[in-house]
């Protein structure tokens, strides 16, 4: 269910809240989970420590137990840690030749990772690549890129023995522009352990090349040193982003948390193989699952919301249908609005009800309307809210004065609460509402 209507089913579905207690056991268990799946220690802390303060006192769904619910929580706020503002798979790769610079340790799956994307750009973007090895301290993988090259159908940039790695760069960016080339990859050599003169290579190269996108290729399998790797990386070369490869194996992937903690850099692609078609974008939802290693319970409480969901909206729906859209549900809609951007946004969502919204804009409707009619509404009794047939001219009087307005606003209100129940209605008997309601969650 989307935000838009969920303020109301909290009310709904509330069965108790979580205390510190429930919350702090789970988490225990979950900050287990974490560790097991090689998040860093510091990482697994700070997020233990926020989702703690976050969980506290939120509600437990229907049939649901505080534990599953707090292991809910973490896999949402996992989720969400991870998600990152931009579409990972989407290479920056306008203004041809836009070059692409591949930095990482020896091993990490680099070269490798340079030709899957590679093959990507070409069979999925229809772009034309250009690789080049810059790995001068190791002739074989310089061979090892041009066997792939040829492979996948890549052209790479020929060898030329003895130059350095900021000659080949130079070249490789000459011979994209001449070549009509879109992309051009630049394979860098890698150590076994980061270096300052590896990383002084690199650094040299970015300027020559002045790359769009600088992706650091990760082990996905390597935890902790994953991080400092990262850290030192981005510090000195700046990344746009992080391939994390091998995440094929048994490894639960907590290196992206902690390199997403820790950098804040997006996780782009993942390596799930050594063929050359097995990579994919990052998906947050998939690596949540994989790090908390809970799937089953997060699944169970969804299933659960899901089933209190459906049932709340059922029952909103009935009542609806027969006509019974009382001043309380108005006002839960009017809260909503103000929630989602106003009477624009809620209309829009609205089948059939577009029509509903252009005449109010035409009769000069806008969103401080629904800051009044709401003190309108909390202005009358209980009863009358249950039952607005029992607005008489006395108690209109009273109501208008208490919300401090006009009673000509409050008949404004009573007349919009019948056009609206009378839609409801109209709605629910053509199947509409329950599509518009559908169409809300
Ligand atoms: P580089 O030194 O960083 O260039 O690493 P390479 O690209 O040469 O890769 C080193 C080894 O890791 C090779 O045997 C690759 O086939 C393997 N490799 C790379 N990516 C993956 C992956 O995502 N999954 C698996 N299982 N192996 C990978
Ligand atoms: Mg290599």
């Amino acid at each position: 269910l989307s935000d838009r209507l969920s303020g109301v089913f909290d009310k709904l579905t509330k069965q108790g809240a979580l205390s510190e207690d429930d919350v702090k056991t789970a988490l225990r268990e979950v900050r287990v989970a974490l560790l097991e799946a090689d998040v860093s220690l510091p990482v697994a802390r700070d997020f233990v420590k926020a989702v703690q303060e976050k969980a506290t006192g939120q509600a437990v769904t229907k049939s649901i137990t505080p534990g599953q619910q707090v292991v809910k929580i973490v896999h949402d706020e996992l989720q969400h840690i991870l998600t990152g503002d931009e579409d990972p798979g989407a290479l920056k790769i306008d203004n041809p030749p836009a070059p692409i610079l591949m930095v990482g340790l020896q091993g990490s799956g680099k070269t490798t990772t340079t030709a899957k994307l590679a093959k990507r750009l070409k069979d999925r973007e229809g772009k034309r690549v250009l690789m080049a090895s810059l790995d001068t301290n190791r002739p074989a993988a310089m061979e090892q890129l041009a066997i792939l090259g040829g492979q996948i159908g890549v052209d790479t940039l020929p060898i030329v023995p003895g130059e350095t790695p900021v000659q080949i760069a130079k070249r490789a960016k000459t011979q994209a522009s001449l070549g009509g080339y879109d992309v051009y990859m630049l394979d860098t050599a890698g150590r076994l352990h980061i270096d300052q003169e590896l990383i002084a290579q690199a650094a040299e190269v970015r300027d020559v090349a002045n790359p769009r996108e600088t992706l650091l290729v990760v082990d996905g399998l390597t935890g902790q040193d994953a991080v400092n790797v990262a850290q030192e990386f981005d510090d000195k070369i700046g990344v746009s982003g992080v391939v994390l490869t091998r995440m094929d194996g048994d490894g639960r992937g907590g290196a992206a948390l902690s390199m997403r903690a820790i950098t804040g850099k997006p996780i782009r692609f993942v390596g799930l193989g050594e063929k050359l078609d097995a990579i994919e974008t990052f998906e947050p939802d998939r690596i949540a699952g994989r790090i908390l290693g809970m799937g089953d319970i997060v699944a169970l409480v969804e299933k659960a919301q899901e089933t209190i969901e459906a049932e709340q909206a059922e029952k909103m729906m009935k009542r609806f249908q027969k006509g019974r859209f009382n001043m309380n549900d108005l006002k839960m809609q009017l809260e909503q609005m103000m929630k989602m951007g106003g009477m624009e946004g809620m209309m829009g969502m609205l089948p059939g009800a577009a029509k509903m919204a252009k005449q109010m804009d035409q009769a000069g409707f806008d969103d401080s309307i629904l800051k009044r009619q709401i003190a309108l509404i909390n202005s009358m009794t209980k009863k009358e809210r249950a039952n607005p047939d029992l607005l008489a001219a006395s108690r209109k009087k009273r109501i208008a004065k208490g919300a401090g307005l006009e009673v000509s606003e409050l008949n404004k209100l009573v007349k919009q609460h019948k056009q609206m129940a009378g839609m409801m209605k109209k709605m629910g008997k053509g199947g509409m509402l329950k599509q518009a309601m559908k169409g809300m969650m």
